[in-house]
């Protein structure tokens, strides 16, 4: 299969998935992760259907966004402080946030541009020392901190499954799920679930995942 039918072909997939386990197929977004890939391949996969798509490098964000404006995308890498000016507003949203001076940072620059920025703050649920993210017990207060902020929004978290088997994918995932279920009573904008990939996306939706992150499913 081209990356075309690929595409086409997880999308399928993704909606079955959704039918399988009782959710409304519109409930989940498939985010296109194109970052080991150039622009011809973006292009096939817009061909196939592709809408959402995911960089996780600034240099390729800033390429492919403003070659393909009619996208959506979204930023999953690591963020660095003298990289988020070239991240805000070309990500509609931004996964992977969880320091609060890049907050403050981020929030500076969309009031510049005069947009309110959309985040997801990234929880290691499984609290493996090589993964990034907040601690699970310190995302309220990352919340607290970020409410003061008027150009950023916290839509929800995102967090990356460790390495193993599908049962250890799956209880960070449901980890993530009862974090944001426990939240969302004090911040009701806390609705989006960023989690799942090629390995183990079918699990994310079980699980409750709003986007799913796709790269070799689609791209290999
Ligand atoms: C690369 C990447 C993905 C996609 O991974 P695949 O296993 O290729 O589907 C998802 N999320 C993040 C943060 C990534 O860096």
């Amino acid at each position: 299969m081209n990356v075309k039918e690929q595409y086409a072909a997880v999308a399928a997939d993704v909606v079955a998935t959704c039918k399988r386990v009782g959710r409304a197929p519109e409930e989940v977004t498939v985010v296109a992760v194109s970052k080991t890939v150039g622009p011809d391949e973006v292009a096939d996969a817009i061909a196939g259907g592709a809408r959402n798509f995911g960089e996780n490098r600034p240099d390729q964000l800033m390429l492919k966004a403003d070659l393909f404006t009619d996208s959506t995308w979204h930023f999953i890498g690591n963020i660095q402080s003298r990289r988020i000016r070239d991240i805000v507003g070309r990500a509609a949203l931004i996964h992977s946030l969880f320091e609060e001076r890049h907050a403050r940072k981020i929030d500076e620059i969309a009031r510049e541009h005069g947009i309110v920025q959309d985040v997801l703050l990234e929880v290691n649920v499984s609290g493996e020392e090589s993964k990034s993210g907040l601690a699970p017990a310190d995302v309220r207060a990352m919340l607290e901190a970020c409410s003061e902020l008027p150009n950023l929004r916290v839509c929800g978290l995102m967090t990356m499954a460790p390495l193993g088997d599908m049962e250890t994918a799956r209880a960070s995932f449901s980890g993530l799920r009862e974090l944001r279920d426990e939240l969302q009573a004090d911040y009701p904008d806390l609705t989006e679930l960023s989690m799942g990939m090629t390995d183990d996306w079918p699990i994310a939706i079980e699980e409750g995942a709003t986007i799913v992150r796709i790269g070799r499913a689609i791209f290999q």
